[in-house]
């Protein structure tokens, strides 16, 4: 069975086709540009036992155009990887928000699809795109049945403790005004996969994930279910990251618009595209370019580095709180799975929890599976680089496979 997994973003789709006999990767791109005359796609494919990249420049002026060209390419004589479009077997969309609808994936219908639109007021930036992909094949792969996955499922099992704000309940009541959490899919399968690393049920385990990224989250999972997650009703909220702000007092929102003059809009790109690792360090965003700063005596981007991970520790320590002590800790994406200084700098004065890092090992974990604390560390603490699509992949099988009553 192969299943082709897309991650309709603004201008940009993500996708993969996996082949679930053995959860092999056919062939995986990256389109951008969406509605540019030079849209890009790089292609990767299988072909005679390599990994080969094709690069295309396209006129990409809508998302049915960009979904059209990528099926086209993965059907291809030359650089495609299955003969016709019959060989796919189901769609996996990726879904950023859920609401309170979706505890699980779900196969589309037009019911899911207008519960998704409902969705659209809690992530304008993203359902509509989600949406767009989804319209797409149904028309180019009609028949073929289509799973939504949704960033927020995973984090439906937290108790209400946990995710209703300070606010008067009626605005909860009235606009559904809560914590939701994101990166629901990436907690789920690095929880997953450290248990069956471990060789322990997860049913067994309080487990904090670290997901570290351009966008980073933290979740408290017991006994296989998300209980706290760092973000909230939107993204924007809990850790610092490479533009958003984490959490700030909100009245510094007023204080921006009385004293800056800033409109809302303004504050809210600030919040979200010029604060973070690139607002502090005043360079950049993204985690390379600020250990090299460091290297260069940067101070604000020791400063950023130093926060960002001062954040994560007091996350970490709290989950541990929540959770009455923790079983394993994981890091996770771009900055997690690469960064061993940023590992080890969140892990500094976790002693008194059992946390005990190996430096070497934690050194030599660079992209690959990898426990990086001492034998004797109550707490094992692991690097496990994440695999959304596989999780949407593995949950569009199950629904298929009991559609066909399989
Ligand atoms: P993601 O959103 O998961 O793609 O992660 C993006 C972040 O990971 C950016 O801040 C990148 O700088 C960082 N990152 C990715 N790979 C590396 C690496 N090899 N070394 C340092 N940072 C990395």
């Amino acid at each position: 069975m192969k299943i082709l997994i897309l991650n309709c973003g603004s201008s940009s789709i993500k996708y993969k086709l996996i082949e679930m006999i053995g959860e092999q990767t056919l062939s995986y791109g990256l389109m951008e540009r969406i509605g540019m005359h030079d849209g890009l796609l790089y292609h990767h494919f299988q072909k005679d036992g390599e990994l080969k990249e094709k690069k295309m420049v396209r006129e990409i002026p809508d998302y049915n155009t960009g979904v059209k060209l990528i099926i086209n390419t993965l059907i291809h004589s030359d650089y495609g990887v299955v003969s016709d479009t019959s060989e796919i077997s189901a769609v996996g969309h990726r879904v950023v928000h859920g609401g309170e609808k979706f505890a699980s994936s779900v196969l589309i219908n037009s019911d899911v699809r207008q519960d998704i639109r409902d969705c659209i007021e809690l992530a304008p930036l993203h359902n509509p795109h989600n949406l767009r992909g989804i319209k797409a094949c149904e028309m180019l792969l009609s028949g073929i049945p289509q799973v939504a996955v949704f960033d927020t499922a995973f984090h439906q099992t937290m108790p209400k403790w946990a995710y209703i704000y300070g606010l008067p309940y009626l605005l909860y009541q009235k606009y559904d005004i809560r914590r939701y959490g994101f990166h629901g899919t990436s907690h789920r399968y690095v929880s997953e996969r450290v248990s069956a690393l471990i060789g322990q049920p997860i049913e067994e385990l309080k487990i904090i994930t670290c997901h570290l990224g351009n966008g980073c989250s933290i979740a408290a999972i017991e006994k296989g279910k998300s209980v706290d997650t760092s973000m909230g009703f939107t993204p924007l909220e809990g850790l610092v990251m490479g533009t958003r702000c984490g959490n700030i007092d909100p009245t510094v929102v007023f204080h921006l618009i009385g004293r800056e003059g800033l409109s809302l809009g303004e504050v809210v790109t600030l919040l979200n595209k010029q604060s973070g690792l690139y607002g502090i360090s005043g360079v950049s965003n993204d985690m390379r370019e600020i250990l090299q700063e460091i290297k260069e005596n940067n101070s604000r981007a020791s400063l950023a580095l130093e926060i960002f991970c001062y954040q994560i520790r007091k996350y970490i320590a709290s989950y541990a709180g929540v959770l009455n002590g923790a079983d394993v800790i994981v890091f996770t994406a771009g900055i997690g799975e690469n960064v061993p200084l940023v590992r080890q700098k969140c892990c500094e004065k976790l002693a008194f929890m059992g946390v005990n890092i190996d430096e070497e090992k934690n050194d030599a974990a660079i992209g690959k599976e990898s426990i990086i604390s001492r034998q004797s560390s109550k707490v094992k603490v692991f690097c496990i680089p994440t695999n959304e699509e596989l999780i949407i992949a593995r949950d569009t099988k199950k629904i298929v496979q009991s559609l066909k009553g399989e």
